[in-house]
């Protein structure tokens, strides 16, 4: 999977609709302090499913929405779009069929946020496995924050084995065990309740 094109509309200081190509090889992005340089990278990481506005440098959900600036009025929503290359294949099955990802998510002021791929409505769940799997998510260690490296070295083993898990694709079966443990229990406890029933009737 490669990540070719990225769209901002209303993304914090991205108020006009922004087109950023990615293309092949090594991208860079230069400006000036305060021009948007990060909030790119943080557009890139909100359309992959960051739950946490805290490490989005936000208050709020909300506050990833433009905020008004000098005569130009805030919005009310914000829209972060990433079109995926997927002619190799590699997504999860539920999204495998397709040679192009187009995945967004929508956020309206206190209505929070929806996520669509090709499309059709989907769980942030969804988004956050697909980019899992292929080991660039919103918390893989493909995307280096400012300050990330002193907390990778000062981390606790735990939470630096996350990071490896994180950089080897692994993230994603984690979160699928936990998921299959929580039906696991539910089933057992549906048959607990069946045998008290079946015992209640001999
Ligand atoms: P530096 O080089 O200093 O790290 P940068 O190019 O990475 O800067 P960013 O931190 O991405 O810049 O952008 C900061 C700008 O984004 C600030 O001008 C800030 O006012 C603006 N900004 C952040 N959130 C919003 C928002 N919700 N609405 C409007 N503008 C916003």
């Amino acid at each position: 999977m490669k990540l070719t094109r990225l769209r901002l509309v209303g993304f914090k200081s991205f108020v006009e609709a922004t087109d950023f190509l990615i293309e092949p090889g090594l991208t860079g992005v230069v400006g000036p302090n305060g021009c948007g340089k990060s909030n790119l990278v943080e557009a890139l990481r909100w359309v992959m499913g960051e739950s946490s506005y805290k490490s989005l440098r936000a208050s709020g959900m909300d506050d990833v929405i433009f905020a008004g600036s000098g005569n130009r009025a805030a919005r009310n929503t914000a829209e972060v779009a990433l079109l995926v290359d997927n002619r190799d294949r590699t997504a999860p099955a539920a999204f495998n069929d397709a040679d192009q990802l187009d995945v967004s998510r929508r956020i309206e002021r206190e209505s929070g946020s929806t996520y669509r791929v090709n499309g059709k409505e989907v769980r942030a769940r969804d988004v956050q496995l697909l980019f899992a799997d292929a080991a660039t998510g919103a918390r893989s260690p493909a995307m280096v924050r400012q300050g990330m490296i002193g907390e990778i070295i000062a981390a606790k083993p735990q939470a630096r084995r996350r990071i490896l898990e994180d950089a080897a694709g692994i993230a994603g079966l984690h979160s699928r065990r936990h998921e299959a443990e929580l039906r696991l229990t539910a089933a057992e406890d549906n048959l607990s309740r069946l045998a008290d029933v079946l015992q209640q009737l001999d």
